[in-house]
């Protein structure tokens, strides 16, 4: 799950990472108020307006403005709240901005010029650890860096029997280059978010820019914090920060009926039991000249009403040309499967694409006789291979 910026600073600030005073607003009045409000607390003009949208690059695509006065703060709001924002991660149809976050300007010219890090803990699939990732190139840029000069990116591995020794955090803010004050506070800085990754259940926690102010301070300037799904339950106050309009519609309403569903972009609807099944199928679809237009997984136990949930979100994809159902009857029953394909075809109605199913394993054979005598548009197959053919002859 993906968090806003705003939540993820306010994350942060609790484990003592400092960031910028700043407060969401979601309407023109809101942001009106909390412009002067900031004003008030900080006595100062200048202000950053911030659209929070769930995709970085905001500041390459014209969602984060910096304003010296009340009436440029307003002006910018006006314009980011509600505006479609194109952003290097947004794809070209961009996101609409529901939510913005306006904050004091903590780029002020002082003792030495502002300096901008980058600072990030992730988990590296790689080596099964957490892994911290620092750069004295942070900002705007990290991943060309990354890709033109992998040596400026300093990379920290955390044995998990231990969790990160303090050796390490002063490892890697002497790395960055960090003196002074500026380095006593960049190793409680990064200790302090390697605690609030590992206490949220995070899988990905980036700071960038981390930014050393001109008097020698290090804080937050943006943040981002990526959830580990599979670790939410242990964390209500979390899960109640999901944001679903930010999301795909398709796959919110999957996820309320159990579903595995991922949205693609391809012609051939599917609907599968077991993950493994589902990779392999979109696999079959490919080498039949089409393109998977989801991934979906039912579970193990899939019955009429799982069936009737995924057929709903597929057919709602105007892509779809075809549904090819792939179920290997294990636990479940094929029959059962094939009443629940017939069932839910009759009562959603109205289906005018080919609807392929291949019903392999326990009574799959009682299950080809259920589809076939139902009068209805669906095809079985029993081999795998027929079942490819059949979508060929589908899409043509
Ligand atoms: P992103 O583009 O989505 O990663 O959004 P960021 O929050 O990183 O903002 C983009 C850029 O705006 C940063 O790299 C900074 O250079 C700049 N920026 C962010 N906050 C401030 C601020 O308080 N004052 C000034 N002057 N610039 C800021
Ligand atoms: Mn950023």
């Amino acid at each position: 799950m993906n968090l806003h910026e705003f939540q993820a600073k306010s994350i942060l600030r609790q484990y003592g990472v400092a960031v910028p005073r700043g407060y969401m607003a979601e309407t023109i009045e809101q942001a009106k108020e909390i412009i002067q409000k900031l004003q008030a607390e900080t006595n100062s003009e200048k202000c950053v307006v911030k659209a929070q949208i769930h995709a970085g690059g905001r500041g390459k695509g014209g969602g984060v403005k910096l304003a010296n006065n009340y009436d440029e703060a307003f002006m910018h709001a006006n314009n980011i709240l509600g505006m479609q924002l194109i952003t290097p991660q947004t794809g070209e149809q961009g996101k609409k901005v529901h939510k913005l976050l306006i904050e004091e300007n903590v780029y002020q010219p002082g003792e030495v010029e502002p300096k901008e890090f980058y600072m990030g803990v992730l988990l590296d699939r790689g080596t099964g650890r957490n892994l911290i990732m620092a750069s004295a190139e942070g900002g705007m840029n990290i991943e060309e860096v990354a890709e033109e000069h992998p040596d400026k990116i300093i990379k920290e591995w955390i044995d998990p029997s231990v969790g990160l020794q303090d050796f390490q955090a002063r490892k890697v803010a002497f790395a960055l280059g960090l003196e002074g004050n500026a380095f006593k506070e960049g190793v409680q800085f990064i200790k302090a978010i390697y605690k609030a990754y590992i206490e949220a259940d995070a899988s990905m926690v980036e700071i960038n820019p981390m930014l050393r102010t001109s008097n020698n301070k290090i804080l937050a300037a943006d943040a981002k914090i990526n959830l580990d799904d599979n670790a939410l339950y242990r964390h209500p106050e979390l899960e109640a920060m999901r944001d679903i309009t930010e999301e795909d519609p398709f796959e919110v309403e999957a996820k309320a009926s159990n579903l595995n569903y991922v949205k693609l972009d391809g012609n051939v609807g599917c609907m599968v039991n077991g993950a493994g099944l589902a990779m392999a199928t979109m696999d079959i679809i490919k080498l039949s000249g089409g393109e998977p237009a989801n991934f979906l997984d039912v579970g193990g136990g899939a019955n009429a009403q799982t069936v009737e949930a995924g057929f709903r979100i597929i057919l709602k994809d105007p892509n779809v040309k075809a549904i090819l159902i792939n179920i290997f009857g294990g636990i479940v029953r094929c029959d059962r499967v094939a009443n629940g394909v017939v069932e839910a075809y009759k009562k959603i109605g109205n289906i005018n694409i080919p609807i392929i199913v291949r019903l392999q394993g326990t009574n799959a054979e009682e299950a080809a006789k259920i589809i076939d005598t139902s009068g209805l548009k669906v095809a079985s197959a029993v081999l795998l291979k027929d079942a490819a053919n059949r979508v060929k002859d589908a899409l043509v």
